[in-house]
Order: structure tokens, then C-alpha cells, then sequence
């Protein structure tokens, strides 16, 4: 990876001349070629956020929370069992209102924290308590250290007030998950014996909210505040309240929110600057910044995800209005009102709607203009569906370009895997642009010539953790037509797919290698069908219908696996109804019922599992291309409440 001198980003393929990166090229040269100062991501235009000096301690978030002046979002931490593992989740939820706080240290009680723990007669359980002492522990010197360093460095720390009681009721160094608020859940428990060494650390996600009255974070906190006095005969913080869009215009909220990466207040997002940053380039400059504390904060990536929503859900919007000169006076509930008499209304909305990514209009239109393009490009040759796993938890090559690389080389399997886990966790743009380079390289050098690809379409989708995959179809230049009709078309159909696609594996027998040959170093890989055997038996097996997953049940209450396992048996590569027999499908050869289908060339060069399917017919192309290739991101009600008025 490279850092560039002069933004002090750090990245992959940043291509540097003279130590400067082609961004900061584009970004600071004029249409003459000339020179534009001051540079765009320089401490001159005030997005350099500089290094927090190696003395002040590292804080716990809770302790970061503590020492906040504004409160931005609420923290749920649930906290869960399992017979061999426990893992603590920590969703995000995001705040209409900044709360901003003159008075310092906020106490723990008044976090907006939740915890939901197991039921009382588990909670004093010993391998809670632990996991409660790394999430939750808060050191009094260390916030006395900060709001010092803060209110001497700090422009926005300036004029606080350190209480003195406030930080004796701190503890000296303690775990203050009981102070925090408890929703006892019962469907919490510790089921069995687990080693304490083998808890990973906590995963994080977000809940966004773009809807701009209520949040669920404003009900959930409406329903508890009653439930949380402040403590008596303590000075009470004085607290405003901003609504945050306004917010996200002129305060400096971040530095404030987030002090430990803002520590002397520079590189706000609201600070006045001589050349003007969008708040998409802002975020990227500071999501690469070279010791990579911006990426690895456990909730600053997620509040500025939810501000650059907002920001493009608020101008779609503003388009909107200003082009419908008639309605545009209307208070929102006039304009509730002309939506439900007027059905013309929601459709322009809706409409607009498509240009912002994510949104059920957005996935609408995209998929549309797909179907459009596989008419126009089918039936001359069949296309063919690739879905490719990433396997971020093993691939050398990535973990290569990620923290404590020599620890993972030399550890055992258990540190290599916790190295990994929170590499993944802490890193995770690293990961998806890794993601992304690692498959355009594929595309070119092995997909294009190998398939004689002439057209293509992708999508990413991203699971809750993070971890991509990628959903392609390809056109192809001489992959017979669609719809074959004859029996001799159906053959020559066979014939073709069968000599790149496979079910016939080399050794089903092959015991498993102690490592997971997708995390194999690539000049370890070898040529071989005892390596393709050993991709195959741990990449590539459907080896277990479950309900959840792939288990569906009839009108006539039978069940059977919608991906049609396990398959028959056959020598010869076909075209058949035989596994699906509503329609045509090709089977390749195939020796073993459970083996999922796969080209040897592209298991062994990804290096994670795939699928791959050229498909039969028109109607089956448009089909798959409504029901998953672009099938819109599960709807929240924030999501839906925007389409019916933003
Ligand atoms: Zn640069
Ligand atoms: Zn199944």
C-alpha cells in the first residue's frame, strides 16, 4: 500500500509521482495544468487532523463518550451466549438531536447506552463480567488526563467546566456496565462451557435513520428517560439541543463528539475553508488518513455514512420540490394530504427516489434498465451467472496489507484467527477496496479471455459484517444461443458448457489440510487435482439442507431444497429437467450429489466459493435478474416512510 506526502492518505494503488497520488493531482491542478493552492487535503485548507500525541492514553468508547461535548448517536450492546463461543454486538442507532454538554465528564448513567444482557442469574457470570470489563471499563485519570489535554488544545473544549465531583464519582479503574441502562433479555443465555481466550471481539453494525422526525432511537430513549434521574447533588451538565441537520451545517459537531480523533478540534467538517470539500471527498480523506483512526473508530465510519444519506436524501428532495412549482409551499402535511388525493403525486416522487442508491425506486430503476440490456444483448448467446464469495477471512494476499502481518505468519491457529477477525472489523474499507481491485484484476486477466466475456453486469452486496460478494452475469461471444429447441441444440449446449463447468470431483475421499487452502500463499498453490480436490471439499460442498437457509415446503407440504440437492448423478455433461423439472437446466458431469458446480479455472484462481450457472432461457435470465440480481435491499421503515415523502 502506498501513503501519499501531500493528502497523508494511505491506500492501494495510489499511484504516486514524486510521492504525490494521482487524486491530489487531479484535485489540485487547473485546467492550464497550473498548480491550485492551498492543496485541497492540506493543513492550509484545514483537513489535516494531525496525530494524537503518543501521551495521552487510549480510551475505552465508553470513556471517549464520557469525555464528549456532543452525543450523537445511541449505543445497544447485546451481549450473547453460545455453547462454544460468546460474542458482544454493538448496534448503532443514529440521533436526530446533538446534545451538547458544557459540563465534563458526562457520568455513565447518562450515556445513551443500552445494554441488553441476559437475565439477572446469569449476568454476574464470569465470562460476562469480563467481556464487560474490556467494553465498559472507564479509567478516572485518563479522562482527567483528556478534558486537560482538551480544554488546553482544543478551541471547542475551551470554555468547559471540569467538575470535580463528576470525575470523583468516576471510578479510579472499573468496569460501569451496571450503571448503564439493562434490558434483561431473555432469550440471552450461556448454554455451555467455553473457554475464556476464545472470545472474539465485538462486531459492530448500524441502524440508519434518514427519516427526520422520530428515530428509533428517539422512542427508545423517549421510553427510558423517566427511567434515568440524574444523580443527586451533582452539578447537571448544561445541555442544548440541535436538531442534527442543522447541525451538519454550521457546528463543529464532530471534533466534538468525537474528541480522541479530533484531539486539537482541527479538520471539523463545519470548519470555514478557503477551497470548499464535499462532505463524500471529506469523508474518504479522513477514512484513508494514515494511521487509519478514523477507519478503525467503531462509530464514526457510521455517523458519517448516515450524515451523506441525509445529504443526498435531503437535495433529492429539494429537486424535487423545485420542479413542482404548485406544490412546493406545501407543509408536510399538506403535502401528505395532496399525495393521498392526488395519484399522479407519487409516482414523480418516487421517481426521484431513483437517485438515491440503496432505495426500493433505485433497485427499480436499475433492474429495469438490466432487463432492458439482456433483451437487447440475448438470444444470440446464453449468459451466464457467476457469483463469487469473498473470502476475507483467509485470503493471504489480503491479510498481507493489514496489521500484524508477521504475528499472523508465525502464530498459531487461534491468534491467526483473532488477528484476523479484528483486522476485518477494524479495516473494513481496506477490505472492500481489496475486494474490489482483487475482481477487476480477475475480470481482466482470467474471467474476459477465459469466457470470451463481451459484455458484462456486477453487483456488490455486503452481508451485516461487511464481508462482499458479487453477483455478475456475462455475455459471451460464442456460448451457443438461448432456447434451444432440438435435441441435437440442447447437446451442442452441453457439449460447450461441460468443458468449463464441472460436478465431478477428483477425490471426494481427500482428508482436509490443517489450513483452509483459500488462505494458502499464492506460490503455495499448486497446478494439481489433489489441490482442486482440496478447494473443492472445503469451498465448494452443499453439505447440509437446513431450514433457514435452503429448505422450502410445497403447496402439498413437501419439502425440498430450492438449490436442488442433493443432484443426480451423471457421466456426461446434459440439458435437462430432470433437477428442476419446471424447466431446462444444464447439468454438468457430475460424481457427487452434494458438490456445488463450479469452473475449475475460476475456483482455483479466486481462491473462494463461487457459483456458476449459464442459463437456458430468456425467461430464465430475466427471471433471476428480477428476483436476485437486482433485488432491492431489505426495506427499514425509515426507507419507506422516504419514499412516500422525503
Ligand atoms: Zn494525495
Ligand atoms: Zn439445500
Amino acid at each position: 500500500m502506498d501513503t501519499c506526502q501531500r493528502c497523508r492518505e494511505h491506500g492501494f494503488s495510489m499511484d504516486l509521482k514524486d510521492g504525490v497520488c494521482h487524486r491530489c493531482f487531479l484535485r489540485d491542478t487547473d485546467n492550464q495544468k497550473r498548480p491550485v493552492t492551498p492543496f485541497l487535503m492540506s493543513a492550509e485548507n484545514d483537513m489535516d487532523p494531525g496525530i494524537v500525541p503518543a501521551d495521552l492514553p487510549e480510551l475505552t468508547q465508553v470513556e471517549e463518550m464520557v469525555i464528549a461535548r456532543a452525543h450523537v448517536q445511541m449505543l445497544v450492546k447485546r451481549v450473547r451466549g453460545h455453547q462454544y463461543h460468546y460474542t458482544g454486538h454493538c448496534v448503532t442507532f443514529m440521533q436526530n438531536i446533538v446534545r451538547t454538554v458544557d459540563v465534563l465528564p458526562s457520568l455513565p448513567s447518562e450515556l445513551d447506552i443500552i445494554l441488553l444482557q441476559p437475565p439477572a442469574n446469569h449476568a454476574d457470570d464470569l465470562r460476562y463480567r469480563r467481556q464487560f470489563q474490556a467494553d465498559f471499563r472507564v479509567r478516572r485519570q485518563h479522562i482527567l488526563t483528556w478534558l486537560y489535554f482538551l480544554k488546553t488544545n482544543h478551541p471547542g473544549y475551551r470554555y468547559i467546566t471540569i467538575s470535580t465531583d463528576r470525575i470523583a464519582a468516576l471510578p479510579v479503574d472499573g468496569d460501569v456496565s451496571s450503571s448503564i441502562i439493562h434490558i434483561a433479555d431473555d432469550t440471552l443465555g450461556l448454554d455451555g462451557p467455553i473457554e475464556l481466550a476464545d472470545a472474539p471481539p465485538t462486531s459492530q453494525s448500524v441502524v440508519l435513520s434518514l427519516d427526520q422526525d422520530t428515530t428509533e432511537a428517539n422512542l427508545i430513549l423517549e421510553e427510558i428517560t423517566g427511567r434515568r434521574p440524574p444523580p443527586t447533588g451533582l452539578p447537571a451538565p448544561s445541555i442544548q439541543h440541535t436538531p442534527i441537520d442543522e447541525a451538519s451545517g454550521r457546528e463543529q459537531i464532530l471534533s466534538l463528539a468525537f474528541p480522541t480523533l479530533y484531539p486539537t478540534g482541527q479538520a471539523d467538517l463545519n470548519t470555514p475553508r478557503l477551497r470548499n470539500v464535499p462532505l463524500k471527498d471529506y469523508a474518504r480523506h479522513l477514512l484513508c488518513w494514515h494511521d487509519m483512526r478514523f477507519a478503525q473508530h467503531a462509530r464514526w465510519r457510521f455517523f458519517i455514512f448516515n450524515m451523506y444519506m441525509r445529504q443526498k436524501a435531503r437535495s433529492t428532495a429539494q429537486f424535487y420540490v423545485s420542479r413542482t412549482s404548485n406544490i412546493k409551499d406545501l407543509t408536510r402535511e399538506e403535502l401528505m394530504e395532496a399525495l393521498n388525493t392526488d395519484a399522479n403525486l407519487l409516482p414523480q416522487i418516487v421517481r426521484q427516489g431513483a437517485l438515491l442508491p440503496g432505495t426500493r425506486p433505485y433497485w427499480r430503476n436499475r433492474g429495469g434498465s438490466l432487463q432492458a440490456h439482456a433483451r437487447f444483448l440475448s438470444p444470440s448467446a446464453a449468459p451466464v451467472f457467476l457469483t463469487l464469495s469473498c473470502a476475507d477471512m483467509q485470503w493471504h494476499d489480503l491479510q498481507r496489507h493489514l496489521p500484524r502481518f508477521t504475528d499472523y505468519l508465525t502464530g498459531d491457529d487461534r491468534t491467526r484467527q483473532r488477528i484476523v477477525w479484528s483486522n476485518v472489523q477494524d479495516y473494513p474499507h481496506l477490505v472492500a477496496h481489496y475486494l474490489d481491485i482483487r475482481f477487476r484484476a480477475f475480470l481482466k486477466h482470467v474471467l474476459r479471455p477465459y469466457l470470451g466475456i463481451t459484455d458484462h453486469w456486477i453487483r456488490y452486496e455486503w452481508q451485516h459484517r461487511g464481508s462482499g460478494h458479487l453477483h455478475c452475469l456475462f455475455w459471451t461471444e460464442s456460448s451457443p444461443p438461448l432456447d434451444p429447441l432440438t435435441d441435437e441444440q440442447r447437446a451442442t449446449f452441453a457439449e460447450y458448457w461441460g468443458q468449463r463447468i464441472t460436478a465431478w470431483n477428483p477425490d471426494q475421499l481427500r482428508h482436509p489440510d490443517t489450513r483452509n487452502p483459500a488462505s494458502l500463499a499464492p506460490l503455495d498453490v499448486t497446478n494439481t487435482s489433489d489441490q482442486f480436490a482440496a478447494f473443492l471439499n472445503r469451498l465448494q460442498l452443499h453439505s447440509a439442507c437446513r431450514p433457514s437457509y435452503c429448505l422450502v415446503t410445497n403447496k402439498k407440504g413437501e419439502t425440498s431444497c430450492r438449490f436442488f440437492y442433493p443432484r443426480p448423478l451423471a457421466q456426461q455433461p446434459v440439458v435437462t429437467k430432470e433437477i428442476n423439472h419446471r424447466d431446462y437446466m444444464f447439468a454438468p458431469a457430475r460424481n457427487q450429489a452434494i458438490l456445488n458446480q463450479c469452473s475449475p479455472v475460476v475456483t482455483m484462481g479466486w481462491m473462494a466459493n463461487t457459483d456458476i450457472q449459464p442459463s437456458l432461457s430468456l425467461h430464465a435470465v430475466l427471471a433471476y435478474l428480477a428476483k436476485y440480481v437486482s433485488k432491492p435491499e431489505k426495506s427499514s421503515v425509515s426507507y419507506t416512510e422516504l419514499q412516500v415523502c422525503p
